[in-house]
């Protein structure tokens, strides 16, 4: 397939005050369409509305699936992604939970390497800034049957993102959510399916007004066991052992939380895969064999746990100061992202 590449003659302002997180867009896009078996019209676009019919597929059963990454940009003017293949990779398998065809990982890559050259001067260069980068698919068919959709709109968009601590690395309260479910085994947890989302936001809205950051999901079937925080992958360290919850079907496949496991493995830290009962972790914070919890995640990258709320009563992990490891991957992962440090993994591109 060729990519076609149409500049826009009407550039944007660039946003002159805090940039938040994806309020802002950049002046190009990445388009391509799905009909007859097959992707075409690849290009690069000037960013614009969708015109969409409402019997349009994904406005009624939500066939649709994301990504997030992101685009560096240090002191030296190198534009740097982060392990954007993967993201793709990790995008086909989403489609395919959901019945969507595949995309050419290698030709978007290149698309996307192009796209994000294109706008580089959106990228913002402050301590703790990035570009964000959102890969979507969504079903087009103008149908109401439940159905696999015949066609598909993919594309990207580009969104300038400040500094996720505005504040510093402050540890965030996390509340144990025993009553809503975030996904089963068997079910969507697995990939980044739109409906996902939709799902989790009524546990997240009940835990902000108890004054909790984001919500700890419990196992869907027994609430038993510890899965993941807000849109986060969760570790623990016990005694000095790091833990974090095997992936075992309902568990976002996080990049973050990959790359976490073989930094820490590459350095000779012991980190196990396995199951987490609450019962443990509140057992560890009351006798103090917690010493700490972190999230990790594109948006964050990694998140530093205080505290948590189970059953009315609240738990300080480490004092609720951030842990030494925490702050370590902390270091190492937005270093190796940002330049400051050699990358011995091969996880950066230069562009
Ligand atoms: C995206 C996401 C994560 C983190 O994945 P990264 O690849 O590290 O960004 C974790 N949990 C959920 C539910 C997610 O959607």
């Amino acid at each position: 397939m060729e990519l076609k590449i149409i500049e826009t003659d009407k550039k944007k302002q660039k946003p002159s005050g805090a940039l938040g997180f994806g309020k802002y867009f950049t002046d190009h896009m990445f388009v391509m369409e799905y009909d007859d078996g097959k992707w075409h019209d690849a290009r690069i676009q000037p960013y614009a509305p969708f015109t969409l019919q409402p019997c349009c597929s994904v406005f009624h059963y939500g066939q649709g699936v994301f990504e997030g990454t992101k685009a560096y940009k240090n002191k030296k003017g190198e534009v740097r992604l982060f392990r954007p293949k993967d993201n793709l990779l990790r995008l086909n398998d989403s489609s395919d939970r959901v019945c969507i065809p595949p995309i050419d990982v290698d030709f978007v890559l290149d698309a996307l390497k192009k796209l994000v050259m294109l706008d580089s001067d959106w990228i913002p260069t402050d301590e703790g800034t990035s570009l964000y980068i959102r890969p979507s698919v969504i079903a087009t068919e103008n149908a109401l049957g439940v159905h696999a959709a015949k066609s598909y709109i993919f594309f990207i968009i580009l969104s300038p993102s400040g500094s996720y601590y505005a504040h510093g690395l402050e540890p965030v309260r996390l509340c144990v959510e025993e009553k809503y479910v975030r996904a089963a085994k068997g079910g969507t947890g697995h990939h980044k399916v739109i409906g996902n989302y939709a799902a989790s936001l009524k546990a997240g809205e009940q835990a902000a007004l108890k004054g909790y950051d984001q919500v700890m999901w419990l196992d869907g079937k027994e609430h038993k066991y510890v899965e993941e925080v807000g849109s986060m992958n969760i570790f623990f360290v016990f005694d000095g052992v790091v833990k974090t919850p095997a992936l075992l079907g309902s568990i976002l496949p996080g990049i973050t939380r990959r790359s976490v496991i073989e930094l820490l493995k590459s350095e000779g830290v012991t980190v196990e895969e396995c199951e987490i009962p609450i019962a443990d972790v509140i057992d560890g914070a009351v006798s103090g064999r917690l010493e700490e919890v972190f999230g990790t995640g594109t948006a964050a990258v990694i998140s530093p746990v205080g505290d948590f709320g189970y059953r009315g009563k609240d738990y300080a992990v480490g004092g609720g100061k951030m842990g030494k490891i925490t702050k370590h991957v902390y270091e190492t992962l937005t270093g190796i992202q940002t330049g400051k440090i050699a990358d011995p993994f091969g996880w950066v591109i230069k562009l």
